[in-house]
């Protein structure tokens, strides 16, 4: 929908400066990197504590855009664009989207609470899609700056909203409740997440339920805390005709009572009573939370009064939902990226984008299926699609399904099958090969049998690497950092054991200044798979020098020795002003100049004009040891001293570092031009406190191989470690000490989580598989087991084992598959 400036201008109550407020916009952008901006944009300059929008501006005008919210503007731009100055660019967002909810008045369902709001979104979006066309917030969209742009999305076509609203502190939800206006509202489970943003947990449910301030229906589980905030939330917050539509388990005053749950190691039965019915539902999970977003879902079903029957039929059809975007290795050195479960069109868009942050070869294919409930017209939806296609500059197209089939003339270089059964007959000629594919469909055309075929096939151990959280904790770090403090993170030992390729290519995208390896391979991998940022090499051997100088490596430069031999290959090849990296020893005694050295070292460089010094360093060896701080500080100290002979001496002005993790949140005065971000990216910090801000990165997973049940006085694995005192559950994992499990872990002094539930470890671990105990736990072969990631955590299984994070985490076998995801 067309949108003019004008009224942009009044919505925002902005000041306009540029060309001409008589036009119009009719799509918004907050991302300067998504190949979508272009003449019909208007771009938001946000303002992160890492990020800030305003500094794209320029690259944006000259990709074409014209209309920017700005909070201040640019010098020298003004006449070439528009700009609506407000004093904050994310209000101007939100306001916005208040202004077009206002425009359409058809159902909208809210979603907020601490677990299960994307899941349950899904779900009410599958049971309700027949019925309905449906907006709903692509995968989880529900921030502050989420919930905008997900509203945005409506058009005339829609008659049903599906909206999710999230918050981490007081006073967010007023903003999010403008503008999605729920008609009903749905509090889904309540939990600890984001328990610290908030004095305590009733004041965090009272926050939430402010999403349904005009709201005429709440639906919730009833339980004594939710109750007394409903309380006070409806006494400050009264309207005519509110409607509380309440479940419980226990309860016999809540709306629907649960009378009976029973659980299969497939599926479960629901017992419920409702209007003095009693009735049953059956679906296809047994974990707790499923059942009851599950329930959450039945509770709109019910309320909306459709007949138990179709309730039945359709629930037993629920599915387990995908949150996340997936890249996985594909044959023929293709990566893939798998969204095979949704493809309506603001969630195309948003895997475009992931598909130019992650592409691994320059080549980008999409096959995508017909789209459903777009509100558009057939016409209309796929010229749409088509323009995006082409904006991302996808090479080659493969539509899949009559109607895009029918299309096929809009695309160019688009191949197009009938059926997914079509396409895999003639799979073997499609040839794919170095290409990145998104794999984008529909549930009903099962694309998940097209990735299978995809996938490279390995054993069924992954170690799963979720991006978001990476993201998240590179922020975390940078927003401790002064104004100008550049950043290196280190990638060194395969990115700490969660890969190194792709991380690499994520922290470029997030613009770090530098990335850090060991060895010259390490460094030589990444560039060769395409990273343009500096690299610094920490420990290149001198026979690696001839390599670092043809791939733009980086050394670093620790001794006499080293730096002679450097310079002799520097003049060999004429060489000018090759960035050089000095490290200092103050007191780690690893590797470094030392203090008697320097007057040799200066000498030697005096005049030189085949290396430049990038860049002098140091590294703490106490960062994270309140015990030897006094260390860490005299090792300041002497950096202090030394750098400044070098600098004055030289009369060089390079950056000076000193930090790595534990150092950036321990002592944050010697930040210098640069800091060394290492473990904490990967989630894992040193202080107790901190690590609760970090968001966790790797989860290990495998699955169960085999499930038997032991008598009393038979014994488990090598050795007979382990003797059953009674009959017992025993499941086989296939992982062991050579996928880097160590056998201290064994023995029931580590366990393995299986639907939540731990199961420890019984006897010694073996070299490729192990063996847990699931006597207590409904599962079956093939279920899925977590090794670590969330519970138990890195930091725990290594003060298990006397290590430290670090090992576990580089232990991890390169034979373990990683799958990175956002
Ligand atoms: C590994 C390393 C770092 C990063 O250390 P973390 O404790 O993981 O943050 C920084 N500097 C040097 C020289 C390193 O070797």
């Amino acid at each position: 929908m067309s949108i003019p400036l004008q009224k942009a201008i009044t919505v925002l109550k902005a000041e306009f400066i540029g060309l001409s407020p008589d036009s119009s916009f009719d799509h918004i952008s907050i991302d300067s990197r998504s190949l979508q901006n272009g003449e019909g944009t208007l771009f938001f300059a946000l303002k992160g504590p890492n990020h800030n929008g305003h500094d794209y501006i320029e690259d944006l005008i000259l990709k074409g855009v014209q209309h920017f919210v700005v909070e201040e503007v640019p010098e020298n731009k003004i006449p070439n664009a528009n700009f609506l100055v407000v004093p904050d660019t994310v209000r101007a967002l939100q306001k916005i989207a208040a202004y077009y909810r206002g425009l359409f008045d058809f159902p909208i369902i809210g979603l907020t609470g601490s677990n299960g709001k994307t899941i349950v979104k899904e779900w009410l979006n599958f049971l309700l899609s027949p019925d309905y066309n449906i907006i709903r917030s692509p995968k989880s969209y529900n921030s502050q700056v989420g919930v905008p742009l997900s509203v945005i999305a409506i058009n005339e076509k829609h008659n049903l909203g599906i909206f999710e609203a999230g918050i981490s502190t007081i006073n967010e939800m007023d903003h999010l409740q403008q503008i999605i206006q729920p008609t009903m509202g749905v509090l889904t489970k309540i939990g600890s997440a984001h328990d610290e943003g908030f004095e305590n947990r009733s004041q965090k449910i009272l926050e939430k339920l402010k999403l349904f301030t005009t709201t005429p229906l709440i639906i919730y589980k009833k339980d004594p805390l939710v109750d007394d905030s409903l309380t006070v939330f409806l006494k400050e917050n009264p309207l005519i005709d509110r409607q509380l539509f309440s479940w419980s388990f226990t309860d016999e005053t809540a709306t629907v009572l649960i009378l009976n749950v029973l659980k299969s190691s497939t599926s479960t039965q629901i017992f419920y009573r409702f209007a003095s019915t009693e009735n049953q539902i059956e679906v296809p999970f047994h974990d707790d939370a499923s059942i009851e977003n599950a329930i959450s879902c039945l509770m709109v079903l019910l309320y909306l009064k459709y007949p138990i029957e179709v309730i039945q039929n359709r629930m037993a059809l629920l599915y387990p939902v995908e949150m996340r975007l997936e890249v996985k290795n594909g044959i023929h050195n293709c990566s893939i990226i798998d969204d095979s479960y949704s493809s309506d069109f603001q969630s195309l868009k948003i895997a475009f984008d992931f598909l130019e942050s992650q592409k691994q070869n320059p080549k980008k294919t999409v096959i995508l299926s017909d789209i459903f409930q777009s509100g558009f017209s057939n016409e209309e939806l796929y010229s749409k699609v088509a323009q995006l296609i082409k904006d991302n500059r996808i090479s080659r197209v493969i539509g899949i399904g009559k109607t895009i089939s029918s299309f096929q003339k809009l695309f160019s270089n688009c191949t197009v099958f009938e059926s997914t059964q079509a396409f895999l007959e003639q799979f073997d000629d499609l040839s794919f090969n170095n290409e990145t594919i998104l794999i984008k469909g529909a549930r009903s055309f099962e694309f998940e049998r097209i990735v299978q075929r995809l996938v490279l096939k390995t054993h069924e151990t992954v170690l799963e690497i979720d991006l978001n959280a990476i993201s998240h904790n590179l922020n975390f770090f940078k927003s401790k950092l002064e104004e100008k403090v550049k950043i290196m993170v280190m990638v060194k030992a395969f990115g700490y054991g969660n890969g190194g390729l792709e991380i690499a290519k994520l922290l470029e995208h997030h613009q770090v200044d530098y990335l850090g390896v060991a060895f010259a391979d390490e460094g030589i991998a990444l560039k060769s798979g395409g990273v343009k940022v500096p690299i610094m090499v920490l420990n290149p051997e001198s026979t690696s020098y001839e390599a670092i100088i043809q791939y733009q490596l980086e050394p670093e430069i620790y001794s006499l020795k080293g730096l002679h031999a450097f310079l002799k290959i520097a003049k060999e090849k004429k060489l000018e002003n090759f960035p050089i990296h000095i490290k200092l020893d103050t007191g780690m005694h690893r590797l470094g100049f030392e203090a008697n050295t320097l007057p040799e070292l200066i000498n030697t460089l005096k005049g030189n004009t085949s290396v430049r010094i990038t860049s002098i360093l140091s590294h703490l060896a106490t960062s994270d040891d309140p015990q030897h701080f006094d260390f860490a500080n005299a090792q300041i100290a002497l950096f202090e001293s030394l750098s400044s002979q070098l600098i004055s001496q030289l009369q060089i002005n390079p950056i000076r570092h000193i930090l790595n993790t534990s150092g950036i949140s321990n002592f944050p005065k010697a930040q210098y031009d640069m800091v060394r971000l290492g473990i904490g990216l990967y989630g894992v910090s040193n202080d107790s406190n901190e690590q609760k801000y970090l968001e966790n990165v790797g989860t290990l997973k495998s699955l169960i191989s085999q499930i038997r049940t032991i008598p009393a006085g038979d014994s488990v694995g090598y050795g007979r470690r382990f003797m059953a005192e009674k009959t017992t559950k025993v499941a086989t994992i296939p992982i062991g000490y050579a996928d880097g499990i160590a056998r201290l872990w064994g023995n029931q002094v580590g366990y393995v989580v299986i639907h939540n539930q731990k199961a420890p470890i019984l006897g010694s671990i073996c070299m490729d598989m192990l063996m847990v105990d699931v006597t207590e736990i409904i599962c079956q072969e093939g279920d899925d087991v977590i090794i670590f990631g969330e519970s138990p955590t890195v930091v725990e299984m290594a003060n298990a084992i006397q290590t430290i994070p670090y090992e576990v985490l580089t232990s991890i076998s390169q034979r373990v598959k990683r799958v990175f995801f956002r």
